[in-house]
């Protein structure tokens, strides 16, 4: 520990130990919107395969795949990463080969990961694989499992899980309770590895960056470099300042948020934001995001449940919104949407889309303009509008999420810089440039704090914006030619 102290104290980091939080990560030192606070290789990590998707197991990418040959479980995309992993998955191909074909399919991402762990600390016992500071199964150890707060059933899970373990690894005296506690372990510390447009890609074990502690408004984000996690700073964060990123899906009500950091991080969350549950202001935004809209279509006022529970006041213009027909509104919802996610989406994607626009048209009668659930149907419409190149009405739905996603995330938040660059490609395509230009600059803007400037995809959205600009120029001097 003494080494990873040192280690922090180069980066101008300290870890303290908090009475009500545990180890906690600080800064000794002024850190600037876009700096890199930590970065750190996972410990092990695994693509999240499916029979739908596989990716590389050393870099995850998706292009020109091959089977292991072996287990033909694992896919890589070149001698390379073969050749880097070959190490580790020597062996857990060895293990992969004796189970039976049955058996493999119960190899989920998950047991894979826990799997590659037992190997991993094998390996580096055996001194195979070097120790070092930031890659050391100590950093495991040290990681909160949250065991005794567990309930038999969960527990019954990882002692099956862990049993599956034991089958396809074979290790004498292996410790089973050990590889149950980790699997708690796995699940309120493991990360789930995303491209640079956030979209998960598989899951991995960076303990060094499990050591920053939970905030729905935090201070840092965490994104991915292929699998290198990087947190920098959202905001400028002082010198002595306790560095937070968030877990959660941070849109959403206090009462919802608090309930999921619960039910999979255990613990109870206490931030700024969420100590304010309860106060007027936190009410007013649970209603808006979560509640419904008012009766009189032109109001955008908030409504909350009247004290004769006859229905819904809103809080603007006192109208009414009786019971009745919140019921039966949210009932047709129910429906279509039963519908909608019965569709087959893949075979008839216009089918599909004029169902969730039905869906949409009913929610827009039902939640407040602002409503979560509303930009969730918005989102898979804009998805969908994407995927059948129908750019006109995909940039309209585009504009809609924005505000609300304004109105949801910190300013900084790379899912409205990574929607301004949506919007400013399909500008872009419709011939609409200065528009365009505008909104790359937004995205970059945004972007350069949380995915830095030097990845391949800040490079591409970079140039993509130069082109814009270019061609921005080129038309005005072809106007101003004209004249
Ligand atoms: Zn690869
Ligand atoms: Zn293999
Ligand atoms: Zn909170
Ligand atoms: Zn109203």
């Amino acid at each position: 520990m003494a080494n990873l102290q040192s280690f922090l104290r180069d980066r101008c980091l300290t870890v303290l130990n908090l009475p009500d939080k545990g180890r906690s990560l600080f800064t000794s030192r002024d850190f600037r919107p876009g700096e890199v606070i930590l970065r750190q290789e996972p410990y092990v990590s695994v693509p999240n395969n499916n029979s739908s998707e596989s990716r590389c197991d050393g870099c995850f990418k998706t292009d020109g795949l091959k089977k292991c040959s072996g287990c033909q479980v694992v896919w890589y995309c070149g001698s390379s990463c073969q050749k880097s992993e070959w190490k580790l998955h020597r062996h857990e191909c060895k293990a992969l080969c004796r189970l039976e074909k049955e058996k493999r399919m119960l190899v989920t991402p998950t047991i894979r990961l826990m799997v590659k762990l037992c190997l991993k600390r094998n390996l580096q016992n055996e001194k195979v694989i070097p120790i070092t500071t930031t890659d050391n199964y100590s950093l495991v150890e040290a990681l909160v499992s949250h065991m005794s707060e567990l309930d038999e059933k969960q527990l019954m899970l990882y002692a099956q899980m862990a049993n599956l373990v034991n089958l396809i690894l074979q290790f004498p005296g292996i410790d089973l309770k050990e590889i149950a506690e980790n699997f708690s372990k796995f699940s309120c510390n493991a990360h789930s590895i995303c491209d640079s447009e956030l979209r998960p890609e598989g899951i991995g074990l960076f303990p060094l960056v499990s050591i920053i502690n939970h905030s729905c408004s935090p201070n840092a984000v965490l994104v991915f470099e292929e699998k290198m996690a990087v947190v920098r700073a959202m905001e400028y964060i002082s010198k002595d300042s306790e560095v937070t990123i968030s877990y959660i899906e941070t849109a959403g009500s206090t009462l919802t948020r608090q309930k999921s950091l619960k039910e999979q991080y255990l613990f109870h969350c206490q931030c700024a934001r969420c100590s304010n549950i309860g106060k007027p202001h936190d009410i007013e935004e649970s209603a808006i995001l979560e509640g419904y809209r008012c009766a009189n279509e032109k109001c955008n006022g908030f409504l909350l449940r009247d004290p004769d529970d006859k229905g819904f006041v809103c809080q603007n213009c006192m109208l009414l919104r009786s019971k009745e027909e919140v019921k039966k509104l949210a009932g047709d919802v129910k429906t279509v949407s039963a519908k909608a996610l019965a569709s087959p989406s893949a075979e008839n994607k216009q089918d599909a889309i004029a169902l969730y626009k039905t869906f949409e048209k009913l929610q827009e009668k039902l939640y407040h303009s602002f409503s979560i659930t509303l930009m969730r149907t918005r989102e898979k419409l804009l998805k969908m509008l994407m995927e059948v190149e129908s750019w006109r009405e995909a940039l309209d739905y585009c504009k809609l999420i924005v505000p609300v996603y304004q109105r949801v995330y910190p300013a900084t938040h790379p899912l409205i810089g990574l929607q301004f660059y949506t919007q400013g490609k399909l500008e872009w395509l419709l011939g609409q440039t200065e528009e365009a230009v505008s909104s790359l600059i937004k995205a970059y803007d945004i972007l350069r704090i949380s995915h830095g400037t030097s990845t391949p995809f800040m490079k591409e959205l970079s140039a993509k914006l130069d082109e814009a600009r270019a061609e921005a120029s080129y038309k005005l001097l072809a106007l101003k030619d004209g004249n």
